[in-house]
């Protein structure tokens, strides 16, 4: 599980050219803008990534005319978003601010205070999550299977020690693309489509994915692969297009970009190559493809890296950049699947994230 908020140490502060009143601290793999003087290095403080959502509390009030997000209602009425202040990734004299710090006096008495402890819950903060697109409610058949993996990334900015520990291994690039999750599955003769979290009725056609997944055969598809690769399959794939995402790649069709290709019963993903040429015999579309890299990079450097537009429509900034080994491989600090993101700040500050 992501950690929002977290007790952190201040790694460095530098000045910003042309700033006298704030400069820039590291905490973690992140630049966090603040007032000169209000932390040194060494300092312990509580550290809340992009996307948190603060809730009402004096203590974030000032906040209110920067961030305030009101709270969000379902069809009923009922609250699924809690009103709170939202943090997002900014652009101050210059220079990109990702998350906020305050001193540990934010925290309720007995709170834990050693480094990487969790204090996300303890403050109240939560998860910000877009308003859900529309077209997406359809019959729900269940929760999300459980033998297929939630789709997942892990940000670099966390990730420093994975970095230094995979030093000079090559890893394949793929765009990251910002649409919504899906996967596909055929298990002993039940084909089945979910989206980022539940089990669709894939015979709904009121649902956008149960559409999508007529229009591409997948159930055939998935067929295919079982009898030409002799396991049970599933797909994981983003969706893209219009209604989805504001359709930020300007498509004229609702399109699938698989990046996942799973062996059910191993619990295993197919490797790059093998999942490349399963794509191909099926005729499916992948992820956009960029190459490979050999890792010798700081956080700093990967997200420059990260910069770019996108392959599937120049006009538009790409949302980052995937980053995974050619032969899957397990990683104990990241506590599974050793696979990254690194989210592109200029495509965050376009879209105000
Ligand atoms: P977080 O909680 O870390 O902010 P999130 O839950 O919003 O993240 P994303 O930032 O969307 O998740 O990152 C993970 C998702 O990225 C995956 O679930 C997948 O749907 C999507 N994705 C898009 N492009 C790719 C790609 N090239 N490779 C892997 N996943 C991709
Ligand atoms: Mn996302």
């Amino acid at each position: 599980m992501r950690q929002l908020a977290s007790i952190q140490t201040v790694n460095a502060t530098e000045p910003i050219p042309n700033a006298d009143a704030i400069e820039r601290l590291r905490v973690l793999g992140w630049w966090v803008v603040v007032k000169k003087g209000e932390f040194r290095p060494g300092d312990r403080v509580v550290y809340c990534e992009i996307d948190s959502l603060l809730p009402e509390r004096p203590e974030f009030e000032f906040l209110r005319s920067s961030s305030f997000k009101p709270a969000q209602m379902d069809d009923t009425g009922a609250v699924v978003q809690p009103a709170g202040f939202r943090i997002k990734t900014v652009r101050l004299r210059g220079q990109v601010s990702q998350g906020i710090c305050f001193p540990l006096s934010v925290l309720p008495s007995g709170a834990p205070v050693e480094e990487g402890a969790d204090v996300t819950d303890l403050l109240g903060i939560r998860k910000w999550e877009p308003p859900l697109p529309l077209g997406m409610s359809g019959r729900v058949k269940g929760g999300f299977p459980g033998f297929l993996p939630k789709t997942d990334e892990t940000r670099v900015q966390v990730l420093e020690r994975v970095l230094a520990r995979h030093r000079g291994k090559t890893f394949y690039v793929t765009e990251k693309l910002d649409g919504m999750s899906f996967s596909a599955f055929l298990r002993d003769e039940v084909f089945g489509i979910c989206s980022r979290n539940l089990w669709m009725d894939e015979t709904d056609e009121s649902n956008m994915l149960a559409r999508l997944a007529r229009r591409t055969q997948l159930k055939d598809k998935l067929q295919a692969i079982r009898t030409s690769r002799g396991f049970q399959p599933a797909l994981q794939a983003e969706v893209i297009g219009p209604g989805v995402q504001k359709n930020k790649y300007g498509l004229k069709e609702v399109t699938l970009r698989v990046f996942n290709v799973l062996d059910i019963d191993a619990q295993r993903l197919v490797d790059q190559p093998a999942m490349l040429a399963i794509l191909r015999a099926v005729g499916l579309e992948g992820v956009p493809q960029l190459g490979s890299i050999q890792l010798d990079h700081t956080i700093d450097e990967l997200v420059a890296f990260s910069e770019g537009t996108s392959v599937l429509n120049p006009q538009a900034q790409r949302e980052g950049v995937v980053l995974r080994p050619f032969v899957e491989e397990y990683d104990e600090d990241i506590g599974g699947r050793l696979s990254f993101k690194v989210i592109n700040p200029r495509f965050l500050l376009k879209h105000d994230e």
